[in-house]
């Protein structure tokens, strides 16, 4: 069967079509329709993942990782369990595995093929990594099919069905915030016109303001700080966060903690006093909304907008619902729930013709549904700047440009005149001093080495893949040389971690 996975920060969901053609919700194993993205490594071996392990993280905080989406691409970022280090797509292996393994449990049948869900802000690197988090898990490349969250969103609102027309769609989830300005095509494709997103803004933050503010009382009243107390400040998580989903109901509500036994401290918040301690998050969001209706390279502005798409659980608070009505002065789309709409987008997607390249391509000749991709960040490579003598960023594709891309600049000489090579580093974000940047890889361009300071052309172009392809042209004499980066791990690397996991899983079956 071919499934639709949104892999999410703090909850991940599979769905299928069913035989009318429709998108159900494969439960997992405890029957529960949403599975926790908490991977956790007992002490004893094996691997766990989904309630137990979220439940169970305060027993090993250092052995369970949660948020890993927000790592994505990162590839300093490791935990380190008995002194081997899992990457974010190693982890993330962990979560489809289980997924995976709970769907064919539900279905009886076997996963052949996937759609992934991943945010329009993504670029090369975190897509990179999410389909080597799949290939971990045991897919063929041929096997996996990545889907832009909102242009998910949109299938499952059958937006494109009908009309042409911009779709903005305002998602936040639990750890990740993303705007998304969409053209859907007279063919009924998508083409994404800009994206604009936060990876550490989502309803956690929202956790985070309640937890302050519970904090603080509790202080006043002379209670001691829960920081000094993990169990305490676990429970005053929980609480917030149901206290949280209250308010979007009610109008105030109230919690009791328990600071020792039989005695409770009582927090009593009216939504007001929610939306106002959270203001300032909400407005974090419209700074990213604003910034992307200004980006030069966006034609839309908001009053162009036909049609708004609420995503992620976080769009159930009252307040953000009605600054997105207020900002665009139009209601958005509703009638399916924010949590399950994209992995049900992603099921309708298995049916459909894939993007562009890849092995997709048999018959079809119908709009790209799964949607042309604009970059996220700016990319451009590593130069010195002769007044300074400092590392800089020099751009050579804006971000908000739409892949398939090309572009290039000239004006670049060798930092070192006696090397018979340059090396160009690739970077991406934007900032002004190189290390500020991320480093997306480098590469050497042999045999441009003559004439004694040459100039040289740089080319990069990102295909419909999101692989980056490089060139230089020495202009002195017109030889070229090009390079195809690879991002994230080699094959050798995911090798060896698909032995792992299977290790690690072997250690499960000999415990039980
Ligand atoms: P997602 O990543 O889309 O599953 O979103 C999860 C986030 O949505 C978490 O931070 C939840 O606390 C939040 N959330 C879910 N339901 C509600 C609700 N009724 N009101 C406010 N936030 C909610």
């Amino acid at each position: 069967m071919q499934i639709g996975v949104d892999l999410g920060t703090t909850n991940s969901v599979v769905a299928r079509l069913d035989e009318n053609g429709d998108p159900e919700i494969l439960e997992n194993e405890r029957g529960d329709r949403k599975t926790p993205s908490v991977v956790q490594f007992p002490d004893e071996g094996g691997v766990i993942v989904g309630t137990t392990a979220k439940n169970n993280r305060m027993t090993a905080p250092d052995r369970t990782v949660q948020r890993v989406k927000r790592h994505m691409g990162d590839e300093d970022w490791a935990v380190d369990i008995d002194r081997e280090e899992w990457g974010p797509e190693a982890i993330s292996a962990e979560i489809l595995k289980k997924l995976v393994e709970d769907a064919e449990e539900a279905a009886g049948e076997d996963v052949e093929e996937m759609v992934v869900t991943v945010p329009a802000y993504f670029g090369p690197k975190e897509r990179n990594a999410t389909v080597n988090a799949a290939k971990i898990a045991g897919f063929d490349e041929a096997d996996i099919e990545l889907l832009n969250e909102p242009t998910s969103a949109c299938l499952r609102y059958g937006i494109g069905d009908t009309d042409a027309g911009t779709v903005f769609v305002y998602d936040m989830g639990g750890g990740t915030f993303d705007a998304t300005l969409m053209n859907v095509t007279p063919d009924g494709g998508f083409e994404v016109e800009g994206v604009k997103g936060g990876q550490r803004l989502g309803g956690e933050d929202f956790d985070d303001e309640l937890y302050d503010h519970v904090r603080g009382e509790m202080i006043d009243a002379g209670h001691s700080d829960p920081e000094d107390n993990r169990a305490l400040k676990a429970d005053i998580y929980e609480k917030v966060t149901g206290l949280k989903h209250n308010l979007s109901q009610t109008e105030s509500g109230s919690i009791a903690i328990m600071v020792g036994p039989g005695d409770s401290f009582n927090v009593d918040l009216s939504r007001d006093e929610f939306d106002e301690m959270t203001e300032h998050l909400v407005d974090e969001t419209f700074d990213y909304v604003d910034a992307l209706f200004d980006h030069e390279k966006v034609d839309a502005a908001k009053e162009d907008v036909d049609e708004l798409l609420l995503v992620g659980g976080s769009t159930r608070i009252p307040n953000i619902q009605e600054r997105v009505e207020d900002y665009f002065g139009m209601e958005p789309s509703k009638g399916v729930d924010q949590d399950y709409v994209v992995a049900e987008g992603a099921a309708l997607q298995t049916e459909l013709e894939p993007q562009g390249g890849g092995d997709g391509g048999e018959g079809g000749g119908d709009g790209d549904t799964s949607g042309k991709i604009v970059l996220p960040r700016d990319i451009g490579l590593k130069t010195v700047d002769p007044d300074s003598d400092k590392e800089t960023f020099e751009m050579i594709l804006s971000e908000q440009t739409s892949v398939e891309a090309s572009e290039s600049k000239r004006g670049f000489r060798k930092v070192d005149k006696q090397s018979p090579k340059i090396t160009i580093e690739i970077l991406e974000g934007g900032k002004a001093l190189a290390e500020e940047n991320d480093k997306l890889g480098e590469f050497e361009l042999k045999n441009l080495d003559e004439g004694s300071d040459p100039e040289f052309e740089v080319t990069f172009t990102v295909d419909e893949e999101g692989k980056l392809h490089a060139e230089a042209t020495n202009l002195d004499t017109g030889r070229t040389a090009e390079t195809t980066l690879e991002i994230g791990l080699t094959e050798q690397e995911i090798e060896d971690q698909i032995q792992r996991s299977e290790q690690k899983h072997a250690d499960t079956v000999t415990r039980d």
